[in-house]
């Protein structure tokens, strides 16, 4: 049996926290990853999960990438998450309250926002109990942001594959077209790039199709329609043993969390010759608007940060070539050593 010991041990986890408000209806867990490098800041996500269990290795899992992503975008947080188990219609003010007051528990040593499920009115609500959550008054919807730092990662991708960071006449199949697909097949669009989508929602769907031209497939579909770049942005996971036989692109680059469902999964995109963009580097858009709101920069200079993902992205295909490792393991490696470069420099000054 995997105690939640153990779990904590695998995933380098400094803290978790499970909470139970009986009256709001209110199960969440708040995972605190590392605080090496600030406070650990991640979204809280509200999801039908289907045990316990699931829910656990979620935050789990979300809050380490959280931690990457904050370092390897060179900003000084630590990484966090938080999940809600409940299914949408539970989601009330009194839930989003108790959530509130759980997360001011950790009196600033966790700061949370939005993630699936939980949206900037959400998040509102929760500041009526704590000031613990992100403040985008300044920028609105992250979302946008996060969109732009992918199509900035996928110019890295498309360089590389096609020797030009033109991302005209590709066709690029987005899975997911809420906040940040929505964003994404907007920009992809004006960019001139052909789009095909899928979403459970037909009303999204829909919206596309008629906004940007979007040729909408089915959701099981959109693995193997024929595309240069496959943009995961709903749900991790979708890059496992079923899917990578069935994709026919040559990149996979999108903002979705925890893609590869294990990391060996980044290891036969690699061997299929699949240009991988991982994850936590290529949707840091979101995190680093959200920080350089923080510190008072404007839209240009938030926008410019951004897109040195492109770099950042570029970096890593290189060191994927020159040292023959898949890129995941590159990032992780980056992302790691920063993190563990301040806390040996900590320890020494202690
Ligand atoms: P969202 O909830 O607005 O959009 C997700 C969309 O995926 C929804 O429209 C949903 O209907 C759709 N979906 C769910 N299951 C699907 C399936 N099986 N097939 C096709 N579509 C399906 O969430 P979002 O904010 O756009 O975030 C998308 C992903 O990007 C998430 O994994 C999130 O963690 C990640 N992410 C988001 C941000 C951000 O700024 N919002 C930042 C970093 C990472």
């Amino acid at each position: 049996m995997v105690t939640i010991f153990d779990n904590l041990q695998d995933y380098g986890c400094e803290e978790i926290a499970f909470f139970y408000d009986k009256k709001a209806g209110l199960k969440s867990i708040i995972a605190i990853h590392d605080t090496t490098l600030g406070p650990a800041w991640g979204g809280t996500r509200l999801w039908n999960y289907e045990s316990e269990e699931e829910a656990l290795t979620d935050v789990l899992r979300l809050a380490k990438g959280m931690s990457r992503k904050a370092s390897i975008s060179g900003i000084d947080v630590g990484g966090g998450k938080a999940v809600i188990m409940a299914r949408a219609e539970q989601k009330t003010e009194a839930l989003l309250r108790a959530h509130g007051r759980c997360v001011e528990t950790f009196k600033g040593r966790f700061l949370t926002g939005e993630d699936v499920g939980i949206g900037v009115e959400d998040v509102e609500i929760m500041r009526k109990e704590t000031e613990y959550v992100a403040e985008t008054k300044g920028i609105g919807d992250p979302s946008p942001f996060t969109a732009h730092g992918v199509v900035s990662g996928m110019r890295a991708c498309v360089r590389d594959v096609y020797g030009s960071p033109s991302l005209s006449g590709l066709k690029v199949a987005i899975q997911g077209v809420g906040h940040v697909g929505y964003n994404l097949a907007r920009e992809l669009h004006e960019d001139g790039a052909e789009l095909i989508v899928s979403d459970i929602s037909k009303e999204l769907t829909e919206r596309v199709s008629q906004e940007f031209g979007a040729q909408v497939v089915g959701v099981e579909e959109i693995y193997s329609v024929n595309c240069d770049i496959f943009a995961p942005c709903a749900l991790g996971a979708i890059v496992n043993d079923e899917t990578i036989p069935r994709l026919t692109c040559k990149i996979v680059a999108g903002a979705a969390n925890n893609q590869l469902k294990e990391n060996r999964h980044g290891r036969l995109l690699y061997e299929r010759g699949i240009c991988y963009a991982p994850d936590y580097v290529i949707n840091a858009g979101g995190l680093i608007a959200i920080y350089m709101e923080s510190k008072h920069n404007t839209v240009e200079e938030i926008r410019e940060k951004i897109e040195q993902i492109e770099q950042r992205i570029g970096k890593i295909i290189s060191l994927s070539k020159e040292h023959h490792k898949p890129t995941y393991e590159i990032a992780h490696q980056l992302a790691d050593e920063r993190i563990l470069k301040k806390r040996k420099e900590r320890e020494a000054g202690e």
